[in-house]
């Protein structure tokens, strides 16, 4: 496997203005194509400090990969850079030049005079087309070594990566790549790392890896291969035993979320979901509806914070009373509440506390219930989640969504 250095550009990631996601995506993404990313420097947009990061970089890595400072303004210095950490001068091309204008003419205004530069590149390098912007990217090669300098913009970036830089490096390597993601939750990262045992041991092809966010784990396998088909059947195999091994835990492949999966089933069934949501304030309906196509099965959600809401829902003031808002009747009463006033077949409701303030001595921050309801009847789990509010929140929504999905997929 290859090593890769990133070398991220830009004054606003040292300042922390912007959150490098750049080089997780590309951590992430180059191992599919038989890469693993193995140096990182994160650098001012100064001449001097990117030119340095591109000699250590060369130095120890078999690949570059450079993101940001290719615009057109004076702080985009990664061009000037690159061309004198090659030793050359940096060229005009008639042919991006040409590209550029028609890019403004296109939007209806003339090109800046600044916006010149990014038809520009270091001689000797190559022009990586930028479908998405202004800023061409740039191959180059320095000792064997391929450096691709993207632009900083990251829809920009991920499309440079996926039409020219992955196949480039899938073809050196020689090897025929295949990879799938299987999505699991529902367990921790540990507990599912020692369930899968040896087959996660470093160096294994299929190689499994696994990311983590907020409960989601997505499971990469990473199949390798002469032929296509080689890579495809060990990957199937691994594909085979994950199932297997893991049952229910795995919720989904490649980039399915909890939506796509419910959104699917209930699409199936001409069926449709309602929400109310106290604690989550709406999470469960916002991961719902990112799904595209969404209004079809998603019917509505109320975010019933006060007791008076969650009355106007169907519950009773007595349990509210007798048990507080934040318990298994309430919780019991809520969902029952929204299937009847919604008319949909299926329903969620979400009540907890996300802290860091109201918990009680019976009552700790964290404690949530869910309640999913159907004509089939109405099921209520506690759960008690920890952390900071934020993350105690997405568990909460991601619980109620695991929790409506186990008990439409029997
Ligand atoms: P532009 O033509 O837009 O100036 P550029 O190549 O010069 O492109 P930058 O100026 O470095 O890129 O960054 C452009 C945008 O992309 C900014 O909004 C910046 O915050 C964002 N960006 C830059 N680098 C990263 C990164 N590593 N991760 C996430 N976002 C980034
Ligand atoms: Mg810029």
């Amino acid at each position: 496997m290859k090593s890769a250095g990133i070398i991220s550009v830009g004054n606003e990631l040292l300042s922390g203005q912007t959150v490098d996601t750049n080089t997780a995506y590309l951590g992430r993404e180059l191992l599919c194509a038989d890469v693993q990313v193995t140096r990182h420097w994160t650098v001012p947009d100064d001449l001097d400090a990117i030119a340095e990061a591109l000699t250590l970089a060369t130095q120890s890595c078999s690949v570059v990969l450079v993101t940001g400072g290719l615009g057109p303004t004076d702080d985009d210095v990664t061009r000037q850079a690159l061309a004198s950490f090659l030793g050359v001068d940096l060229e005009l091309r008639e042919d991006l030049l040409k590209e550029l204008r028609r890019f403004f003419k296109s939007r209806g205004y003339p090109m800046p005079q600044r916006n010149e530069i990014q038809a520009h590149i270091p001689a000797g390098s190559q022009v990586i087309p930028n479908d998405r912007g202004t800023a061409p990217g740039i191959k180059a090669v320095f000792k064997g070594v391929p450096v691709y300098a993207m632009p900083g913009v990251p829809n920009e970036m991920k499309a440079m990566l996926d039409r020219v830089i992955k196949p480039e490096l899938l073809a050196v390597s020689g090897h025929k790549i295949v990879v799938k993601k299987l999505k699991c939750f529902g367990v921790g990262e540990s507990a599912l790392v020692s369930m899968l045992g040896r087959k996660m041991r470093r160096g294994r092809n299929p190689l499994i890896n696994c990311t983590v966010d907020l409960g989601v784990i997505t499971l990469h396998v990473i199949g390798s291969g002469t032929t296509l088909q080689e890579a495809e059947f060990l990957v199937e195999q691994d594909l085979v035993f994950l199932h297997k091994t893991l049952g229910d835990l795995v919720f989904g492949e490649a980039d399915e979320t909890f939506g796509h999966v419910i959104g699917r089933i209930l699409h199936e069934r001409h069926e449709t979901l309602a929400v109310a949501e106290s604690c989550t304030g709406g999470w469960v309906a916002k991961l719902i509806t990112d799904v595209p196509g969404s209004s079809g099965f998603f019917k509505q959600g109320w975010v019933t914070y006060s007791n008076e809401s969650k009355v106007q829902l169907g519950v009773p003031k007595k349990i509210l009373e007798t048990f507080g808002s934040v318990s298994e009747p309430a919780a019991e009463a809520l969902a029952l509440g929204v299937l009847k006033k919604s008319g949909a077949q299926h329903a969620i409701s979400v009540t907890g506390i996300a802290g860091p303030t109201g918990a009680t001595d019976s009552k700790p921050v964290g404690l949530v219930f869910i309640g999913t309801a159907s004509e089939q009847g109405c099921e209520v789990k506690k759960y008690l989640f920890t952390r900071d509010r934020a993350s105690i929140r997405l568990r909460a929504a991601q619980s109620a969504l695991h929790q409506l999905w186990k008990g439409i997929i029997l």
